[in-house]
């Protein structure tokens, strides 16, 4: 299957899923996962109509992003450390990743030297397992807080990955606690802070995120294929 082809199926699936929750279709965003990929597999969704497109390495996404020149837009959900965000400052429109306070003041500080204000999401590690990266739930609120203080960046929401299960709904639980976290959150009225994103799904379980209220999936291997 081309890429076209495997994008038009993932695109019905969200709609599906999203229908399936009473959810509108239109609320929920694909980012293509192109992380190891070529430009040119990019510049090929590009053309089927996908705009969103999401990098994990600074180096890759450095590299990549010139070879495209279509208007896309970069969203950065790998792990960042600080000393490398300049090179992706103005670059990415959202980072998901944002694990804590150290790395968002760099974030601040850089888009802030190019006058401009970069979206981010506070990633949670929902499942508390120790492999995965993410702020703990219980210190999601007060990183939230600091963060907003912030010049330069606007939270829009929280990102999770939940740990694998060969069974997306085993998954479901872990969304729904993200999203719990979120209303949580929001309740607080926090200024300068929204919680309207939710970016959490992947190929093997998008349907069920949306389920759970997922704004964003991130989806590579259902578009791109199994990455080498
Ligand atoms: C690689 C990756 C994805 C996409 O995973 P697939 O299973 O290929 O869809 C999504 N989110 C993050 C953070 C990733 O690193």
């Amino acid at each position: 299957m081309s890429i076209a082809e495997r994008l038009a199926e993932v695109r019905e699936e969200i709609r599906a899923a999203a229908l399936a929750a009473g959810r509108d279709p239109e609320k929920v965003r694909l980012v293509a996962v192109s992380k190891t990929r070529p430009a040119s597999d990019v510049i090929d969704a590009f053309r089927a109509g996908q705009v969103i497109f999401g990098e994990n390495y600074v180096q890759e996404l450095r590299a990549k992003a010139p070879e495209v020149d279509e208007p896309v837009e970069w969203h950065f959900i790998g792990h960042l450390q600080s000393n490398k965000v300049r090179q992706i400052a103005g670059l990415v429109s959202m980072i998901h990743s944002v694990d804590r306070l150290s790395l968002a003041e760099e974030v601040s500080r850089q888009w802030g030297r190019l006058s401009l204000s970069c979206d981010v999401l506070v990633q949670v590690n929902i499942s508390g397992e120790i492999t995965k990266s993410g702020t703990t739930a219980e210190d999601a609120l007060q990183l939230v807080r600091d963060i907003a203080k912030l010049p330069n960046l606007r939270i829009r929401g929280l990102m999770t990955m939940p740990p694998f299960f060969d069974d997306p709904e085993a998954s479901r639980p872990y969304f729904a606690g993200l999203r719990h976290l979120a209303e949580l959150i929001g309740s607080k009225d926090i200024p300068g802070v929204e919680m309207k994103e939710l970016s959490m799904g992947m190929s093997g379980d998008f349907a069920a995120a949306i389920g759970e209220g997922a704004t964003l999936v991130r989806v590579g291997t259902a578009i791109f294929g199994e990455r080498g």
